[in-house]
This record gives C-alpha cells, sequence and structure tokens, in this order.
C-alpha cells in the first residue's frame, strides 16, 4: 500500500534521494513485500495544478510497456505527515542510474565501450519504435534526453518519463523556461516556430541523442556538430538499418558524408560491436 511505501521511504528522507528533474524528485524505495525496489517520483506539479487528468493520463500509461521502457507501477495522490498533499509516480528501479551520469560524471568509474553506446542507441530506437508505432494512440515522449534513458542491471536502456512532458504543453506555461530543465539542444526547431511537439519532434532529439553519446559532447557545446568519426558512426548505425526506421539521417548528417564515409568505414565500431 501507499502508506507502506511512505513508511520504507522514510518520508522521502534526504539519504533515499536520487535525483531531480523537470517533474520533481526521485527517491529511491521499497514496496510493503520487501523484495521490490521502486523509484518514486513525487512531482512537484501541485503547485501547477496537476490535475486529475494528468493522473488518469499516468494510469494510463500503465499499461504502455516494452523492453526498453522504464514501468510505471502505480500512481497515487496522497497526503504526508504534516497534511501536505502530494502526487507521486512509482516506476520500477533503475540500478544503473542515468545515462546522464554515465556520460558526462567524473567519478562513474565504468566507462561506456563503443559497443555499449550502440546497444544503448538502438534500445533507445526500439522504445521510440514502440511508442510511436504499436500503441493504440501514437505515443510522444517529447522530452528524450540523457537524463531520461536509465540503465538496468546489464545496461539495457529504458526509456522512463513518456508521455508525460506533453502534459506540460498542454497548459499555458512557457516550456522553454519552466518544464524542461536540462533540455536545452534537445528541443525540437519547430517547437520554436509552433510551440508544440510531436513524434516527430522525438526523431530530432533521438538524433542529438546519437551525437552526444559518440562525441560525449553536449549538444550545447561548441564543437557538437563538427566531429567527422561521429557522422560516420550514426552511418554505420543506419547501414545496419537498426536504426533507420526512427532516425531521418538527413538532420543528422549531408547525403554525401554518408556515402564519402563508406570507404572509411573501418573505424573500429563495426569491430567493437561483432565482438560485443
Ligand atoms: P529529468 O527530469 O531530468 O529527466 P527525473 O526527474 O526523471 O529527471 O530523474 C532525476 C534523476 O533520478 C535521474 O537522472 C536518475 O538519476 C534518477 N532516476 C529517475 N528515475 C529513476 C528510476 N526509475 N530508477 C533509478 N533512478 C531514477
Amino acid at each position: 500500500s501507499y502508506s507502506d511505501l511512505l513508511k520504507s521511504t522514510d518520508g522521502f528522507a534526504a539519504e533515499n534521494l536520487v535525483g531531480s528533474g523537470s517533474f520533481g524528485s526521485v527517491y529511491k524505495g521499497a514496496l510493503s513485500d520487501e523484495r521490490t525496489t521502486v523509484a518514486v517520483k513525487v512531482l512537484n506539479l501541485q503547485q501547477q495544478g496537476a490535475s486529475k487528468s494528468f493522473l488518469d493520463e499516468c494510469n494510463a500509461l500503465k499499461n504502455v510497456r516494452h523492453r526498453n521502457l522504464v514501468k510505471i507501477m502505480n500512481v497515487c495522490s496522497t497526503v504526508d505527515r504534516r497534511g501536505n498533499e502530494f502526487k507521486a509516480i512509482v516506476f520500477e528501479f533503475m540500478p544503473n542510474g542515468s545515462l546522464e551520469d554515465w556520460l558526462h560524471h567524473q567519478d562513474r568509474a565504468r566507462r561506456l565501450s563503443l559497443a555499449q553506446r550502440l546497444n544503448i542507441a538502438i534500445d533507445v530506437a526500439a522504445a521510440l519504435e514502440y511508442l510511436h508505432h504499436h500503441c493504440e494512440t501514437p505515443i510522444a515522449h517529447c522530452d528524450l534526453k540523457p537524463s531520461n534513458i536509465l540503465l538496468d542491471q546489464d545496461l539495457t536502456a529504458r526509456v522512463g518519463d513518456f508521455g508525460l512532458a506533453s502534459f506540460l504543453f498542454d497548459g499555458n506555461q512557457p516550456l522553454l523556461s519552466v518544464s524542461l530543465k536540462g533540455s536545452i539542444g534537445y528541443i525540437p526547431p519547430e517547437y520554436g516556430q509552433r510551440g508544440r511537439v510531436t513524434v516527430m519532434g522525438d526523431v530530432y532529439s533521438f538524433g542529438i541523442l546519437i551525437l552526444e553519446m559518440f562525441t560525449g559532447k553536449r549538444p550545447t557545446d561548441e564543437m557538437f556538430k563538427d566531429d567527422l568519426s561521429i557522422h560516420q558512426f550514426v552511418a554505420v548505425a543506419l547501414a545496419r538499418g537498426h536504426v533507420i526506421d526512427v532516425v531521418d539521417a538527413s538532420m543528422l548528417v549531408d547525403e554525401e558524408m554518408i556515402n564519402g564515409g563508406g570507404d572509411d568505414d573501418d573505424d573500429g565500431c563495426g569491430r567493437e560491436e561483432e565482438k560485443g
């Protein structure tokens, strides 16, 4: 039950805080069976009037399941010891944290190999393909970025927070200033023109993700798009046909670069992948 959940997370004690982001703070907790570890995201939306429809939508998202999506276990609206109401979403816990940590935090002793990066890219592509093409109603993620990509025990990537960001666009809040913390560089240009993000916007964000994953540079960095090896890498991934369904190559590289990259195919990524 959720009162058990609250007890086991000690009223959301600071030592259980695993991170915070666009929607609120995330705590590590356990269900009352004491075997299931969960991540509890306490929404900071109550001041912004998180509506019943938001919770209904989160509940509906429980049925959206795929091996590359973080499982939503439940959604609750409850009251803490001080009588404050809060809303929380309970996710399965991802023991290896987010891709953001793996890409950028120096203290992360382990480093991802090229083969592991490619596998993560393929996992994310599979998650997007499922959301866009295999759900009853297509779901646009709208906030794809490394901190929303979580890694499970064996480093399989699972996309989190799917279908939630679109709620924040529906209100009157300006997306750029309020809702999507840390998303600069991932927001598709059409948002500036039309004020909305669609499934095609996810494709753009996926392209940026690929570049960030393989250059190690953030989209806000100066040299982000000037790295030739990444263009070759993307060409290899595309050529394998794994990613072609969801990525529009023209957004990432021009035709000439893909064709021109053919001779130089032997850049190490192919061999790495075969070994893996
Ligand atoms: P953002 O809005 O920046 O994507 P989130 O609020 O989704 O951030 O999550 C903040 C941090 O909490 C993540 O970067 C990750 O480290 C951690 N986190 C989120 N969900 C989970 C989960 N299911 N399991 C483990 N850690 C998680």
